[in-house]
């Protein structure tokens, strides 16, 4: 049977995007939202602040009973009552008198001003004012902050401290958003070892679930990393299924191109709903997408070279991460730049070329090879070259993905 063509990345893309549904909206306490995009518009249910209240410590007056105060023409009223905030008992103030006031208080009924103590001898039976306020000077009106009924934070926010501070502000103590996707990330090779153990002449340490678990958590998820397992069929289909229980959604690393040991395609080849192919991108081309399991979890299988792996996150895990968390744009946003230094582009692939991004300025960083984790570390953004352009020469203008970029 002749080998099929390769699928263009926005191809493989969306049927991942299509595929997968956003995670179920829950009731969640305002400390465990924070991080996490909310599901519904919250509007205000009551009007902030709730109550005229006073500005300053000092004495609540009518203000035509002050408004000639003055240096040279003190005004004398006597003091009724005191309201400390969180007391309320007095309600009213009788016109000629005043209220000693504490920021934060109620302000009577009848009451238009607050006179700060520092205008005044700070009298207990009597106070003697020695500036007049303007007409509502220190007091904070009712709803001047926010309007019962005005949309605090739309859908699709992600939660930040202030909104915290604003949703507790109107009383809400929970607020609907979708939990963080919990993502376990597996990868394969006889030859990896976990960092911090020995190495033997003939293996390496597994760089990929770490790179792959940091990114999951960057992006919002909850990274379960199994770390490795060898490249045999058996272990590894253990081990998967040891870990659907606890997964959203799986991404395992190696194990899925053309070589003799791929025991990610070998497990998983005959699972009915396993797309197992090459998308037209470099570095990426061996991918996997299906749904695995009792509760079909979705599964991503990414090609084991580190850069590749990386890129692949980027272009296709990330999305639908994003997806799950109902968080859109899915994908990260391009951006143009200008090019420094030209090169040459494989014709049919799409390329995404580590580099270095500043100020609408892009230079390609380092090799060709997919193993070049030291020059993938030092870049901060991915040249994306169209599958159809062959040659690019400095000066031209680019897309680029800015890898450190909150979107
Ligand atoms: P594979 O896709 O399994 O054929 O692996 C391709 C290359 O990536 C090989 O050189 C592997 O040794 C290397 N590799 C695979 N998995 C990892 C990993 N988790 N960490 C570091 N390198 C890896
Ligand atoms: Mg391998």
């Amino acid at each position: 049977m002749a080998e099929p063509g390769p699928i263009s990345v926005a191809d493989h893309l969306a049927r991942i995007l299509d595929s997968i549904e956003p995670l179920g909206v829950y009731d969640q306490s305002l400390l465990d939202a924070v991080g996490l995009p909310i599901a519904e518009d919250v509007t205000a249910p009551m009007p902030l602040p709730p109550f005229d209240n006073s500005a300053m410590d000092g004495y609540a007056v009518a203000f035509h009973d002050v408004a000639d105060a003055a240096e040279d023409h003190h005004i004398h009223l006597p003091v009724v009552g005191e309201i400390g905030a969180g007391q309320s008992r007095l309600v009213a103030l009788s016109p000629g008198t005043a209220v000693k006031i504490m920021t934060g208080a109620p302000v009577p009924h009848g009451a238009d001003a607050v006179v700060p103590y520092e205008w005044t001898d700070r009298g207990v039976a009597h106070v003697e004012i020695s500036r007049a306020p303007q007409l509502g000077q220190h007091v904070r009106r009712a709803g001047e902050d926010v309007e019962k009924g005005e949309v605090l934070v739309s859908e699709g926010t992600v939660l930040g401290p202030r909104h915290v501070g604003l949703l507790a502000a109107v009383g809400r103590s929970s607020v609907k958003a979708r939990p963080r996707p919990r993502v376990v990330v597996l990868s394969t090779g006889s030859e990896l070892r976990e960092p911090g153990d020995a190495l033997a002449p003939d293996s390496i340490y597994d760089s990929n679930s770490y790179m792959l678990a940091a990114a999951v958590r960057a992006a919002g998820g909850i990274p379960y990393r199994v770390g490795s397992v060898p490249d045999d069929a058996a272990g590894f289909t253990e081990a998967l299924h040891d870990q659907l229980v606890r997964a959203d959604l799986v991404v395992t690393s190696g194990g899925v191109s053309e070589g003799d040991y791929d025991v990610v395609k070998e497990a998983l080849r005959d699972t009915g709903t396993m797309w197992f192919g090459k998308v037209a991108m470099q570095p990426g081309k061996p991918q996997g997408f299906g749904f695995i399991g009792d509760d079909e979890v979705p599964i991503l299988t990414l090609p084991g070279n580190p850069v590749s792996s990386y890129i692949s996150f980027q272009v296709f895990v990330l999305p639908a991460l994003r997806r799950l968390q109902g968080r859109t744009p899915y994908e990260r946003p391009t951006r143009t730049a200008r090019l420094t230094h030209g090169f040459s582009s494989p014709e049919g692939r799409e390329q995404f070329v580590r580099a270095d991004y500043d100020a609408s300025v892009v230079t390609p960083v380092g090799g060709h090879g997919s193993h070049l984790l030291g020059d993938l570390a030092t870049a901060n953004a991915l040249i994306n070259v169209p599958a159809d352009v062959t040659s690019l020469t400095p000066g031209d203008s680019v897309q680029v993905l800015l890898l450190d970029e909150d979107f």
